[in-house]
């Protein structure tokens, strides 16, 4: 049963050229149109939940959902993973959930209260054979349940927010973390940059030298693509400059730069929201919710599929050799884990 941590994962991706796409879920067309994408491609996957889906869906429901989509595919890789969690408590609740990853944003506390509550957050994970992603340094951006700035502003003085390299490995040192989100550029949202998105691609390198066999973790990384921006203008909605992080320069810190983790949940909220705006529009008469739900559901696992191909996270046709890697590590099961 490949419910996974992302450790077998990231053993490949690591120097592989690839990286795991992580979806963010809500409900359940999103959950069913991002596992059947990744089924097609044969792709591993990380499904995450936030603090606002656990709230806006409800643990129960997610939970069901999540184990509906391993039963239909029970030789897919996939890990289940808490996206920005802000307390240890929360950490400790989702690895009680189930989860088989979890994150600890203290990215806005002070260095050494993130360094403490870190600790904590693995010690508690590792004990029930679950996995951490920590983040350090500091992401543009506003967004649900994330601390951020405006960013625009955050482009303006982005050079002082970058993850530093020497304190990137203090850090991974003394937490025991398994992987680490970096700010090297990146904002959350549909308007990420007023001018052209910049990565700081040498930030990485750095840091892949200060921190040797740490997988590191890119947030913040939808590419907004203008034919979706489009869409959603074209049919009543409203989302003037909407701009990400195009897909060349996700694939580049991919490909070249051994980036193991790459978060994309706009880029399925655009995908959806166009679809059913274009719905509504064409189609003003149509009031039974699967005839908006169904095509949007189609266009997000589109947008999925798009994301997995070799020009962004080459990530297809993975799942065969990380299970392969899970095997070898012995088919670990985080101990809450009593599977079927
Ligand atoms: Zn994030």
């Amino acid at each position: 049963m490949p419910l996974m941590t992302t450790k077998p994962m990231f053993d490949l991706a690591y120097d592989g050229g690839f990286a795991i796409g992580a979806f963010n879920v809500n409900n359940m067309e999103l959950a069913q149109a991002i596992v059947e994408a990744c089924a097609a491609e044969k792709s591993p996957l990380i499904l995450q939940i936030s603090k606002g889906a656990r709230k806006y869906a409800k643990m129960g429901y997610l939970k069901h959902i999540i184990d509906a989509a391993v039963e239909e595919y029970p030789w897919l890789p996939i890990a289940i993973h808490l996206d920005h969690g802000d307390t240890v408590d929360l950490v400790k609740t989702c690895v009680a959930d189930g989860f088989t990853s979890v994150m600890l944003d203290g990215s806005h506390h002070p260095y050494e209260e993130n360094v403490k509550i870190t600790a904590e957050a693995v010690k508690a994970a590792h004990a029930a054979g679950v996995v951490v992603e920590a983040e350090l340094g500091m992401l543009g951006g506003i967004e649900e349940d994330v601390v951020g700035m405006d960013a625009h502003e955050y482009e303006k003085n982005v050079e002082k927010f970058l993850t530093d390299p020497q304190q990137a490995r203090d850090y991974w040192k003394r937490t025991g973390i398994d992987s680490l989100a970096v700010a090297i550029g990146t904002s959350h949202g549909a308007y990420k940059f007023k001018h052209e998105s910049k990565l700081a691609f040498n930030r990485i390198e750095q840091i892949m030298e200060t921190c040797p066999g740490l997988p590191l973790v890119m947030h913040g990384s939808s590419s907004v693509p203008e034919e979706f921006i489009n869409l959603v203008n074209k049919y009543g909605g409203k989302m003037p400059n909407a701009k990400g992080v195009p897909e060349a320069q996700i694939n580049e810190a991919v490909t070249k730069y051994g980036v193991c983790k790459v978060n994309i949940d706009t880029d399925l909220r655009l995908a959806m929201t166009a679809k059913i705006r274009e719905v509504f529009a064409t189609k003003p008469a149509e009031f039974d919710p699967r005839n908006y739900l169904g095509p949007a559901r189609e266009a997000i696992t589109g947008m999925v599929r798009r994301k997995l191909q070799a020009n962004v996270l080459n990530c297809a046709g993975k799942a065969e050799a990380v299970i392969a890697q899970w095997k070898k590590l012995g088919s670990p099961l985080p101990a809450f884990y009593t599977g079927k």
